[in-house]
């Protein structure tokens, strides 16, 4: 594995972030943000990918109402809302949003990442690196 590939592996990718922040991984041939991982920029076809602290904000692009249980962990859980996060450097990514009632997200309304470092906190602010990265409502 060379070092160029290791932002496409899962575990290093993550590990990463657990310090960096919210990131995801930069095409530094193009500037390209993307997400899910992949071994090439799906813009431009670069190798060179480089894990990159986001603003950690987005929007609302899609979301759902999980009224029933998948598991018995989830069962204190629902209702809760599942949904893809159309963040400010492009790339969705699929997540819960918490701390909102269900029935007051809409289409649209401006989120933020749930407890990680973002740009605009000071690299002394470490990311708690153990859940995944909720959304919630960003203040207005
Ligand atoms: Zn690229």
């Amino acid at each position: 594995m060379t070092e160029k590939s290791k932002p496409t592996d899962g575990q290093h990718y993550w590990e990463s972030v657990r310090t960096l922040g919210f990131a995801l991984p930069k095409c530094m041939d193009c500037e390209h943000f993307h997400f899910y991982l992949r071994p090439a920029c799906p813009s431009c076809g670069g190798l060179n990918l480089v894990p990159t602290i986001t603003s950690g904000r987005g929007q609302v692009y899609s979301f759902s109402i999980v009224h029933r249980a998948p598991s018995a962990s989830f069962a204190q859980e629902v209702p809760y809302v599942v949904a893809i996060i159309a963040t400010n450097e492009g790339p969705h990514l699929m997540t819960r949003l918490v701390n909102v009632a269900p029935d007051k997200v809409t289409i649209g309304m401006p989120v933020v990442v749930k407890d990680w470092r973002t740009q605009g906190d000071p690299p002394t602010h470490l990311s708690n690196g153990i859940a995944p990265p909720l959304f919630e409502p960003a203040a207005v």
